[in-house]
C-alpha cells in the first residue's frame, strides 16, 4: 500500500492545495484533494480485473472551485437542505445562507466543499489514509458555535473506501450548541466513470419508507412507505426501470433525488445500499451508521461540464448515494436529531465496499 502527495495548485489568496494518491495492494486507487476534501478519482477493477475510474470529477483545481456540482466533496456543515435557511435551537432562531432559492443547500455559499482542509497521512496494516481537519468558526454561513470537523478517508486493503466523520463544538470558546450533518458527495458511474448514463445500474436500498418532498425539495415531514411506488428499491432494481413513470415524487425530484429512511433502529454500521453494474460486474455496497441515504440520479447534469479524460457529463451520467441525517431535520422534531452540544462528539462512519459479480 502507498500514499503520495503532490501539489494541486493554489487558492486565489495563495494557500496551497494538495492532492494525495492512496493505493492498496490490489491496485485500487483513490486521489483526494485538500480542496473540499474531494475524491477526484477512484480506480476499481471490473470482473476481468480491468481498473477504471468510477468517480466523476475534474483534472484541475480551478474547475472544482469554479463549477463543480459538488463532485466528490465533503458536504457540510449541514449536507442537503434546510428550509428557508432557518432553524431554531434553544430558543434562538438562526438564519443560514440561502444559496438555492430560499433554501440552504450543502452548507451554504462557501460550505465544506469549498474550503481547504489540513491533511495528515496515516498508514497501518489495514489501510492507507488521510485525516482531514477544518475549523468552521462561529457564525460561518450563519451557523452557531465553532465546529472542529475531522474527516478520515481510509483506503482499506480489503477494497473499502472508509470515511469516518467526527465533529465537536467548542465549549471553551463559544459554549453554543449547533447542528451538523456531514456526507460525501461522490458521483459514481461503475460502468465508465460518466461517459454513459447510469440507468442500467441496479440498486438496492434497505428502506421501507422515504421522506417525500415538496416543490422546493424540502421534506414534508411524512415518512411514506415505498411499497407500490417507484421508490421501492428493497429488491435490486434497474435505476431506469421506473424513473420515467408518471409519479408525483419523481416529478418533484426531477427523477430520484430523495432521502430514504434506512431500516434500522440504532446507529450500528449496517448495509444501506448495494449498487451493481451488469456489463462490468462492478458492485459497490454502502454501509453506514447514519439513519438516511440520499439517492440522487444526476438529474442536473446536462452536458455542460466536461470532466477527466474529456468525458462530457450528460443527463444522469452519474449518481450519488449520500449517507446522512434526514434533510431539514432541525425543522422536523420527529426526525433523528442533528443537534450537537458542547462536550458531545458527532461521530459517523460510511464505507463504500467494492467487489465484482
Ligand atoms: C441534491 C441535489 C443537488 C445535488 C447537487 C444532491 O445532494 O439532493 O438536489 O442538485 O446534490 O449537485
Amino acid at each position: 500500500m502507498s500514499i503520495a502527495k503532490e501539489p494541486f495548485g493554489s487558492m486565489p489568496d495563495g494557500m496551497p492545495v494538495d492532492i494525495y494518491t492512496l493505493t492498496n495492494t490490489h491496485g485500487l486507487q483513490t486521489r483526494i484533494t485538500t480542496y473540499g476534501g474531494a475524491v477526484v478519482s477512484l480506480l476499481v477493477p471490473d470482473r476481468n480485473g480491468k481498473l477504471d475510474d468510477v468517480a466523476l470529477g475534474f483534472e484541475m483545481l480551478a474547475e472544482y472551485s469554479e463549477k463543480s456540482p459538488y463532485f466528490g466533496c465533503i458536504a457540510g456543515r449541514y449536507a442537503n437542505r434546510i428550509a428557508k435557511g432557518k432553524f431554531t435551537l434553544d430558543g434562538v432562531t438562526y438564519t443560514l445562507t440561502q444559496n438555492e432559492g430560499d433554501n440552504h443547500l450543502h452548507g451554504g455559499a462557501k460550505g465544506f466543499d469549498k474550503v481547504v482542509w489540513t491533511a495528515q497521512e496515516k498508514s497501518d496494516t489495514d489501510g492507507v489514509g488521510l485525516v482531514l481537519t477544518y475549523l468552521s468558526e462561529d457564525g460561518e454561513e450563519g451557523y452557531p458555535g465553532n465546529l472542529a470537523a475531522q474527516v478520515t478517508y481510509t483506503l482499506m486493503d480489503d477494497d473499502e473506501l472508509r470515511i469516518d466523520y467526527t465533529a465537536t463544538t467548542d465549549k471553551a470558546t463559544t459554549d453554543k450548541a449547533t447542528i451538523v450533518n456531514l456526507t460525501n458527495h461522490t458521483y459514481f458511474n461503475l460502468a465508465d466513470g460518466g461517459a454513459g448514463d447510469i440507468l442500467g445500474h441496479e440498486l438496492m436500498i434497505d428502506a421501507d419508507t422515504f421522506t417525500p418532498v415538496d416543490s422546493t425539495q424540502i421534506p414534508t415531514g411524512e415518512l411514506r412507505p415505498v411499497a407500490s411506488t417507484p421508490m421501492d428499491f428493497r429488491q435490486m432494481t434497474a435505476i431506469g426501470a421506473r424513473i420515467g413513470q408518471d409519479d408525483e415524487q419523481l416529478r418533484l425530484g426531477l427523477g430520484y433525488d430523495h432521502n430514504w429512511a434506512l431500516n434500522k433502529s440504532d446507529d450500528a454500521l449496517t448495509l444501506a445500499a448495494r449498487l451493481q453494474e451488469p456489463t462490468t460486474g462492478r458492485v459497490m455496497e454502502v454501509y453506514t451508521t447514519e439513519p438516511g441515504i440520499q439517492f440522487y440520479s444526476g438529474n442536473f447534469l446536462d452536458g455542460t461540464l466536461t470532466g477527466k479524460g474529456g468525458k462530457v457529463y450528460h443527463y444522469r451520467h452519474g449518481l450519488c448515494l449520500e449517507t446522512q441525517h434526514f434533510p431539514d431535520s432541525p425543522n422536523h422534531p420527529h426526525f433523528p436529531s442533528t443537534v450537537l452540544r458542547p462536550g458531545e462528539t458527532y461521530q459517523t462512519t460510511t464505507i463504500y465496499r467494492f467487489a465484482t459479480i
